[in-house]
């Protein structure tokens, strides 16, 4: 990406890397490690053809048509590769790895249990428990914090719809604290699953769907009065709609926006054309998230970059936006209380540790390329 090239990309990249980061909506299903896929493909004879190149097949790149069915696509081919229990374990374990060393500090990471297990026949609670088991280690041996969220795609059969919700439910104290719900939101409805959804509210877990993204803002109207979301996945569509902007304010729902992917999927033409500095400027509680690294080959850094680079975001929004993720996280407002307070303090450490590098570097007669702790850096 063209974004991210050129000495004072470089320079702000290097800074956004340093920033502590919230990530509330990235799909396990799209973290999966280039070298792991052609590992797991070796060892499990995983033919995808003669000369076919693993990395275009699963990558979106900057060459290649927008396109949502497209997009999804490659969750079809990924399905290949869950192909066992160390292979499901291993690819839930670099997800979180991948993030942590991003300086994702805390992480909502979501996943479609029947997808990894329809592959090859596993038992939707067996796959459960192995991602809470691997992703549990990760959080032992790395900076991060990481809830989970269980996937119901649009169009699933209700029964294993009801089944995910149970076992979602019964997972709380292990760390899945809400469903979600995505697909396609072109082509399927979601009516038969709302009860499915009511119930997991009922129950205490919190909601998420997918709504707007490339679908009607009636989608989100829809998911927010009638499914009860308490945060909407995308949610960009709401800007064509002043009374679905209204009702996202005064609920004060948060967005959980994903540019990289908004581009790919042909949501949006371009990062200029993107609603995300409207949204945030209406006052809406916008937040920035990767969705898909592995297949839109970004980081949260880059989306962060993205949003100042080519959105024309400065450094003072992202910090809020930053912050708005924190408040919008599905943990408890203690656990939110603590995680708020720990960002602030890692934020601060860097400003004190970027001032004195810039203090040194004018004392040795260098000029300082940027100044992104001025009020308005960018
Ligand atoms: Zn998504």
């Amino acid at each position: 990406m063209r974004l991210r090239h050129g000495p004072v990309a470089h320079a702000w990249r290097s800074l956004l890397y340093r920033l502590p980061k919230v990530d509330l909506h990235r799909h396990l299903e799209g973290s999966l490690r280039l070298s792991t896929l052609v590992e797991i493909a070796r060892d499990h004879q995983i033919h995808l053809g003669l000369d076919a190149d693993l990395e275009a097949l699963l990558r979106f790149t900057a060459s290649e048509p927008a396109s949502f069915q497209r997009f999804l696509s490659r969750f079809q081919l990924l399905r290949l590769f869950y192909a066992s229990q160390e292979a499901i374990r291993r690819m839930a374990y670099e997800a979180v790895v991948d993030a942590a060393l991003d300086r994702v500090r805390y992480l909502e990471l979501r996943f479609n249990p029947a997808a990894l297990a329809q592959a090859r026949g596993f038992h939707l609670e067996e796959v459960i428990e192995w991602v809470l088991d691997s992703v549990a280690q990760a959080q032992q041996r790395f900076n991060i914090q990481v809830r989970l969220i269980l996937t119901i795609v649009r169009g699933e059969d209700p029964k294993i719809a009801w089944q995910i919700a149970r076992l979602a439910v019964a997972h709380r104290p292990h760390g899945i604290v809400a469903l979600d719900l995505a697909g396609d939101e072109l082509c399927e409805s979601a009516t038969e699953l709302v009860p499915v959804f009511q119930w997991a509210r009922e129950q205490g877990l919190f909601l998420t769907v997918h709504a707007g993204e490339i679908g009607p803002s009636a989608n989100i109207r829809h998911a927010i009065l009638v499914m009860g979301a308490h945060r909407i996945g995308h949610g960009i569509q709401a800007i064509h709609d002043s009374d679905v902007l209204e009702l996202i304010r005064e609920r004060n729902v948060p967005l959980e926006i994903c540019p990289t992917s908004n581009l790919q999927t042909g949501a949006v033409a371009s990062f200029r054309h993107h609603p995300l500095p409207d949204l945030y400027r209406l006052g809406l509680k916008v937040t920035l998230n990767t969705d898909d690294p592995s297949v839109s080959d970004t980081k949260l850094t880059d989306e962060y970059l993205f949003a100042m680079a080519g959105m024309g975001l400065h450094w003072q929004d992202l910090l809020r936006i930053l912050e708005n993720a924190a408040e919008a996280a599905f943990l408890s407002p203690e656990e939110r209380r603590i995680l708020i307070q720990r960002l602030r303090q890692e934020i601060q450490a860097i400003g004190r540790k970027k001032a004195k590098e810039e203090v040194e570097g004018a004392k040795s007669g260098q000029v300082a390329p940027f100044s992104p702790f001025l009020p308005s850096g960018c």
